[in-house]
């Protein structure tokens, strides 16, 4: 897609407001510290910086590959192989980038945290070299497996668009047959390494939603949060933990109405089949007549 000048600034201005709170956040995370803690102060910093976050920050623990955000009363604490997953946009143009830390001193997290962010550079370099989506997939593939782990088949980069994460393109995490390379937009490329098959299953619910159908609902409450939900989230992912900050428990009865009503849909939390721990990197690019890494 062509992106207009003013487009590409806020492109830029998102990266650059995710780099800065990614090398922020970084000296902060400890074994022990509370998600709830970590995530807001990843989010309160976006806010900070002048953008809002894109999508509730994930910090999922081992062998959960995705898609944990805290509880509003959430009692989880960083452990083990925790991934820092979030995004910043700018009137909905996106930076979505994540990295892995290894919080018990093993030797096998860091491997699986080298192995993708490998890939993901791997990634990177064939997409500077305009190579097909095919042989982006084996640079992944290919890396990850060269230290005797798994990619995980069905978790993808995805493209994005204003106020949509995920968009038009897959790209892929294992070698494929795509010939097409990537046009000119915006991408997330997000390998996930894990000493397990390499692949996720549908966990528990994850108390993060995306709207879906704003049509009309009875309850007046459901309705003042759909609202809400509709002008201040537009079509971006948002948690029940930032509902009830505005509005208070009485958000997750009315958010169970929204979701029972057809008006929202609950993401679920992404978990490796086998129970194997999992390692993630991602970062966005911008790709133009050159390709821009914006959030690193
Ligand atoms: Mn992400
Ligand atoms: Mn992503």
């Amino acid at each position: 897609m062509t992106l207009t000048p003013k487009q590409k600034e806020k492109i830029l201005q998102a990266g650059k407001i995710a780099s800065e709170v990614k090398s922020w956040i970084k000296p902060q995370i400890k074994k022990g510290i509370s998600l709830l803690e970590l995530a807001e102060k990843i989010e309160n910093k976006i806010f900070e910086l002048k953008g809002k976050p894109a999508f509730p920050t994930n910090l999922s623990i081992n062998e959960i590959a995705a898609h944990y955000t805290p509880y509003y009363n959430d009692d989880l604490v960083a452990q083990g192989l925790l991934k820092i997953d979030f995004g910043v946009h700018v009137d909905g143009w996106i930076a979505d980038t994540a990295f892995s830390v290894d919080l018990e001193n093993n030797s096998e997290n860091k491997k699986l945290i080298e192995a993708s962010e490998k890939a993901l550079k791997s990634a990177i370099k064939e997409a500077e070299r305009k190579s097909s989506l095919g042989e982006i997939g084996k640079a992944v593939q290919e890396t990850i497996e060269s230290y005797k782990f798994s990619p995980i088949i069905n978790l993808t980069g995805h493209e994005m668009e204003e106020y949509e994460l995920h968009a038009g393109l897959t790209i892929l995490n294992i070698a494929n047959t795509k010939k097409e390379s990537l046009h000119k937009g915006l991408f997330a490329i997000e390998p996930f390494a894990t000493t397990g098959s390499g692949k996720i299953y549908e966990g528990k619910p994850s108390g993060i939603y995306i709207l879906i159908d704003s049509k009309n609902v009875r309850n007046p409450t459901a309705r003042e949060i759909l609202d809400f939900i509709s002008e201040e989230y537009q079509t971006l992912p948002f948690c029940s933990r930032w509902l009830v900050k505005k509005f208070g428990t009485k958000s997750l009865f009315a958010l169970k109405q929204l979701e029972d009503n057809g008006n929202l849909h609950q993401y679920p939390q992404l978990v490796e089949v086998s129970h194997s721990k999992v390692s993630q990197a991602e970062n966005t690019i911008l790709v133009d007549d050159r390709v821009i890494v914006t959030s690193e």
